[in-house]
């Protein structure tokens, strides 16, 4: 453990060795606090540091300590109150806002987490302090939690620009974002670059703003676009880099609000129209009318029969009471649990899959029998639109609900996309020439129900309502964007067009010599002219796609790249990328395998990272029983790649694993992976992400993160 010296970075945070602060003359007293922290003595040094602001209330390393000391042992009211003053005595000082971002983001107030820890970042020049990691993962990891993807992604980006040691952190968090299948591609592509505003009479304070912006001056950039438009109006340069400063201030009702605005401006072209309606459906469904309303109702039912009575209608599949108990715990804010539950399965799929038991899970009924101080009751989620509105109301008439009052207890917002594409659960093994028979009747479904549905962003209308009507082609357009951005599963891109030909709308075709993700970000990936596509393009979304997830495109990206002539100067690099689609989409373990062998050998050629795909060949070599050669590979492959920095922490986490199993104590852990926040944050209870958390899930940072004030 490194000691604090005159060399060391003052405790105050405000950035200077401890020999050029004015805190200099307590060195000694901070060294006798230090080794007690270091001697996880905790306790006793906050009772030193309390001993020590009785003569000094207002010296900004104790604060500083005691602020660390707090965080540390979870004391979050004191935390809240030291770093008031903190940053009351000290209203420049980075360490000083690090620590009321904490407050703010524990608390829940994102907007004012993330406006204090990019102020920190501004303000701290050069040397970023060791706890703006710390600061940024909880930010990430607490709105990533609440979807909002696009700020978490622009939050790791700023981590990512810093340079070492926040790099590593951000990183791990810029993965662990764009590996999250359920969010929108959309979401997952940082926002397209401002439009070049020319000779306009507000370039030049349009100039002003984007360096603020660059400076991570993000509060003062927002407040001088705001003004600029008030004087303005909303031109569309102007609004995108407002757009930029609301998401990563994490307003995303504002954000949405600047998107549908954008949306409004007639000179910008109809395809960026489209991506910008289609990001405020994501950013706030309900304001921006995309999402539907379903009823949270309750019956009091009075027939003695009436449980037996559920158990007989066809429609209804019993689930464990467990699996909906923690959302009706939420819901209903009561403790007891209902006594059965259903799902509302779907009478097409069960009459030609009855093997398979497929259920069209969203709508449900959970029966609380009679309790001590309540009747009997019914609770039922009731859609009130599309297919599950046809379903839950012959459920009703079965169960003779019509006649039984009806009390809403809360209309609840879902965003439409969420309930098109996640309805059917698969609850069997389906033998394999059945499988695509029910794929294309669930797609058939979905489709169908889609279509059907009214939406507010269509004037209350359907899509099919809306067909070939020119009012509402950018709004049926965004609509369908936003559908195919969530990849929902057995969709393919032929699907998408089919669907657009059925509606009367063509996507945009865009060309690709433009830079076309600059134009409109994730949208690129459905509406890049794929048949036209230069070889250069071709390799830049292939590798696009691979590292955002964006699985749908894989298997079009495959077929177009295996019908291209690739240039010479290209072929290497072609070949690596097209293998790393392949294996992305590959079902036979045996292929997979041979596949991740070619990605090894290409990746070498190239000079490439290849530790992931040693790990996997590695672990499918295990996996399908070839253990010996899976060893001689895996020695070999160390030996020639000891400094690749994947490898190298999974060979540490193998050894950790068996270390641990040596100990008895195997099932601790074992699966935690080193880029997953949502493990890192489960280390600890307290929900706080702290570097030194006991998972020691990032090694890297043992060194600079992990205890504070501790120069690398
Ligand atoms: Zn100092």
């Amino acid at each position: 453990m490194a000691s604090l010296d005159q060399y060391s970075l003052c405790p105050c945070g405000n950035g200077k060795k401890i020999k050029f602060c004015k805190c200099h003359e307590h060195l000694p007293e901070m060294q006798d606090i230090y080794r007690m922290i270091s001697g996880e003595q905790n306790v006793a040094a906050l009772d030193r540091i309390n001993a020590n602001l009785k003569t000094m209330p207002s010296e900004p390393w104790l604060l500083a300590m005691k602020c660390d000391l707090l965080l540390r042992l979870g004391e979050l009211e004191s935390l809240e109150e030291t770093s008031a003053k903190f940053i009351r005595l000290q209203p420049d000082n980075p360490l000083a806002k690090l620590h009321r971002a904490m407050v703010a983001i524990v608390r829940g107030n994102t907007e004012e987490g993330a406006s204090l820890l990019l102020q920190s970042i501004a303000d701290s020049g050069e040397t970023i302090h060791p706890m703006t990691a710390m600061v940024g993962m909880n930010l990430i990891e607490f709105i990533g939690q609440r979807g909002s993807i696009l700020p978490a992604l622009l939050h790791a980006e700023t981590l990512l620009d810093l340079g070492q040691p926040m790099q590593q952190v951000g990183m791990s968090a810029y993965q662990s974002i764009v590996s999250d299948a359920q969010s929108s591609s959309l979401l997952r592509e940082s926002i397209p670059s401002p439009v070049d505003p020319g000779d306009a009479p507000y370039a030049e304070r349009l100039d002003e703003a984007s360096s603020l912006i660059e400076a991570i001056r993000i509060s003062g950039a927002k407040t001088k676009l705001e003004s600029m438009i008030r004087e303005f109006g909303p031109q569309p340069a102007i609004l995108q880099a407002l757009l930029h400063c609301q998401l990563i201030l994490t307003d995303g009702e504002s954000a949405a609000a600047t998107c549908r605005k954008l949306t409004q401006c007639p000179d910008l072209p109809e395809h960026q129209k489209v991506y910008y309606q289609s990001l405020a459906f994501d950013l706030s469904p309900q304001s921006s009318g995309i999402s539907l309303k379903d009823d949270l109702v309750v019956y009091t039912i009075e027939d003695p029969e009436f449980e037996s009575k559920l158990a007989t209608v066809k429609s209804l599949q019993p689930v464990p009471v467990d699996q909906l108990k923690e959302m009706l715990q939420m819901m209903l804010q009561e403790e007891v649990p209902p006594k059965v539950a259903y799902v509302c399965t779907d009478a097409v799929l069960q009459e030609q899959f009855a093997e398979s038991e497929p259920l069209r899970v969203g709508t449900w009924i959970a029966f609380y029998g009679k309790q001590t101080d309540k009747p009997a009751r019914l609770v039922a989620l009731e859609a009130n639109s599309g297919y599950q509105k046809k379903q839950i109301d012959s459920i009703k008439s079965d169960l003779g609900l019509n006649s039984v009052k009806r009390e809403l207890i809360e209309q609840l917002h879902l965003p439409f996309v969420q309930r098109i594409s996640s309805q059917v659960m698969i609850r069997q093994q389906i033998p394999d020439e059945r499988r695509l028979a029910l794929s294309d009747a669930i797609k058939h479904l979905n489709t169908e129900e889609a279509l059907d549905i009214p939406l507010e962003c269509l004037g209350n209308q359907s899509m099919r309502e809306v067909a070939g009507k020119a009012e509402y082609r950018v709004a049926l357009q965004a609509v369908l964007l936003s559908w195919q951005a969530r990849n929902p599963s057995g969709f393919t891109d032929a699907d998408f067009d089919a669907i657009h030909k059925r509606l009367q709308v063509s996507e945009p075709k865009l060309s690709p010599e433009l830079d076309v993700f600059d134009l409109v970000g994730g949208a690129a990936y459905y509406w890049t002219d794929l048949a036209n596509i230069d070889p250069q393009s071709l390799i830049q979304l292939m590798q696009s796609s691979l590292t955002r997830g964006i699985a749908s495109m894989y298997q079009p990206l495959i077929d177009r790249a295996q019908s291209t002539q690739w240039p010479e100067e290209l072929r290497g690099s072609a070949e690596y990328t097209l293998h790393n689609l392949k294996v992305r989409v590959c079902s036979d373990p045996n292929e997979a395998e041979k596949l991740l062998a070619r990605i090894i050998e290409s990746g070498k050629k190239l000079n490439v990272s290849i530790g992931s795909a040693i790990i996997e060949r590695f672990e499918l070599l295990s996996m399908l029983g070839r253990h010996g050669e899976a060893r001689v590979f895996m020695e070999n492959a160390v030996r020639e790649n000891s400094s690749d920095p994947t490898l190298m922490r999974y060979i540490q986490s193998l050894m950790q694993q068996s270390e641990m199993a040596a100990r008895g104590n195997s099932g601790l852990g074992g699966q935690s992976s080193a880029g997953n926040i949502a493990d890192a944050g489960g280390a600890n209870s307290s929900g706080i992400w702290t570097p030194d958390g006991p998972s020691g899930s990032s090694p890297d940072s043992a060194g600079g993160g992990s205890k504070l004030w501790v120069p690398d």
